[in-house]
C-alpha cells in the first residue's frame, strides 16, 4: 500500500533521549520500564512528545507497540496524491474542496455556523478512486493521512481492535490536522447483528463512535473519511455520524480516456489518436477506473508478446523492437479484463444515494 517512510528514516528526536526527560516519559507508559522497550519503539515515541518532552495525555495509557504500528504501519507522511491525479469526479472533488480542504486550512474560518462535519462517507462500486480522494484530501490540505481497513481491525486485530482504535485516534490528535481513512467501514459499522456476533466486535464499534464522538465535539482537526462498496449495509449511527455521504460513481468515458493516456504517456507509450482513444472508450463502458488501470497493463503487453512471437529473444530486445501500442490490443486486451461491476450492483448504489447522499 503505497510507499511509506518509516519511523527510523529521517528520526530526528525532538527531545534529548539522555535518559532524563525521554526516560521518564517512555517509564510512564503503561507501565513499561524504559528497558523493555527496544530502540524503534523508543525513538517512535520521542517523536510524539510535545515541546516539554513529555508525552501528550492520551497517549500515556496505551500500548507502546501499538502506538508504534499505528506511527509506522497506518501513517503515511508523504500520501503523494493530488487532484490532477484523479480522473473526472469533478463534482466530489468540487465538494471535498469545500467540505473538508478548506476547514482543514482555515479552521478560523470554518467555524460556528460554518464549522464543517468531521465525518465523510465516500461510496461507490470499487476501483473508482475513493482511496485516491481520501489521499489527494490529506495531500491538498497538507494534514497526516492514516489508512485502515476496518477489515484488517476485525480479523487481524481480533481482541486488540479495540485498542489500536484508541492507539490511532491517539496518534492522529497529536499529528493534527489529520485524515483518517477507514477502508471498508462498512464492516465495522454494519447494522447486522447476526447471532454470531462477538461481544469483541460490538465493542469494537462502540469504542470507535466513541473516539469520533470525541473529536467531534472538540476542537479537534481530525477528519474521518470511510469508505465502502457496501453503504446498504450501514446502519443509523454510522449515517448519522458521517454526515456527509458522498456518491463515487464508475468513471465517465473523458475520465476513461484521461486514464488510458495518462498510463500511457507516463512510459512513453503513447501512440494512440483521439479517434483510437474514442474507439476504446465506447468498449469499455462499465469499467471501473481499477479496471481500466489492468486494462492498459495487459493492452500494454500486446506489442511485447508479439515481439517474442517474431523470435527475439526477451534478454536482448530492445524498445525499438516493439510495435506501438494499438486499439487492437486493446481488443484483446478486453477478452482478459472483464468489468468487474454489474449493472445489478450500480442500481443498488444510486438508489442509496437517491436516500441518503448528501448531493445528487
Ligand atoms: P477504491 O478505493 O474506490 O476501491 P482506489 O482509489 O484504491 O479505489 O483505486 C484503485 C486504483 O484504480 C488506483 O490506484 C488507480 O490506479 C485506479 N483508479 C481508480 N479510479 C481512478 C480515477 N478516478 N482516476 C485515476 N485512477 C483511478
Amino acid at each position: 500500500y503505497g510507499a511509506r517512510r518509516g519511523i527510523r528514516g529521517n528520526f530526528i528526536p525532538p527531545i534529548k533521549s539522555n535518559g532524563n526527560s525521554g526516560g521518564n516519559v517512555t517509564s510512564r507508559i503503561a507501565g513499561k520500564g524504559e528497558d523493555a522497550l527496544d530502540d524503534s519503539t523508543k525513538k517512535c515515541l520521542e517523536l510524539l512528545c510535545g515541546p516539554d518532552g513529555e508525552l501528550p495525555e492520551k497517549l500515556r495509557n496505551l500500548e507502546p507497540r501499538l502506538i508504534e504500528h499505528v506511527s509506522n504501519e497506518i501513517m503515511d507522511r508523504d500520501p503523494n496524491v493530488r487532484w490532477d491525479d484523479i480522473a473526472g469526479l469533478e463534482h466530489a472533488k468540487k465538494c471535498v474542496t469545500e467540505m473538508v480542504i478548506w476547514p482543514l486550512l482555515r479552521p478560523d474560518i470554518f467555524k460556528g455556523c460554518r464549522s464543517p462535519g468531521r465525518g465523510l462517507l465516500l461510496f461507490g462500486p470499487p476501483g473508482t478512486g475513493k482511496t485516491m480522494i481520501g489521499k489527494a484530501i490529506a495531500g491538498e490540505a497538507k494534514a497526516t493521512f492514516f489508512y485502515i481497513s476496518a477489515s484488517s481491525l476485525t480479523s487481524k486485530w481480533i481482541g486488540e481492535g479495540e485498542k489500536l482504535v484508541r492507539a490511532l485516534f491517539g496518534v492522529a490528535s497529536c499529528r493534527q490536522p489529520a485524515v483518517i481513512f477507514v477502508d471498508e467501514i462498512d464492516s465495522l459499522l454494519s447494522q447486522r447483528k447476526s447471532e454470531g456476533e462477538h461481544e469483541s466486535s460490538r465493542r469494537l464499534k462502540t469504542q470507535f463512535l466513541i473516539e469520533m464522538e470525541g473529536f467531534d465535539c472538540g476542537s479537534e482537526q481530525i477528519l474521518l473519511v470511510g469508505a465502502t462498496n457496501r453503504p446498504q449495509e450501514l446502519d443509523e449511527a454510522a449515517r448519522r455520524r458521517l454526515t456527509k455521504r458522498l456518491y463515487i460513481p464508475l468513471p465517465s468515458s473523458e475520465a476513461r480516456a484521461w486514464i488510458v493516456q495518462n498510463l500511457l504517456e507516463k512510459d512513453g507509450l503513447l501512440e494512440l489518436s483521439r479517434e483510437d482513444i474514442d474507439i476504446i472508450c465506447k468498449l469499455t463502458e462499465g469499467y471501473s477506473g481499477s479496471d481500466m488501470k489492468n486494462l492498459v497493463k495487459d493492452a500494454s503487453m500486446g506489442p511485447l508478446r508479439e515481439a517474442l512471437t517474431q523470435g527475439f529473444e526477451i534478454t536482448k530486445l530492445k524498445k525499438e523492437d516493439m510495435r506501438p501500442v494499438t486499439v487492437k490490443d486493446f481488443e484483446n486486451a478486453l477478452q482478459e479484463v472483464r468489468p468487474s461491476v454489474s449493472l445489478n450492483e450500480l442500481g443498488i448504489y444510486e438508489e442509496w444515494n437517491k436516500q441518503f447522499g448528501s448531493l445528487s
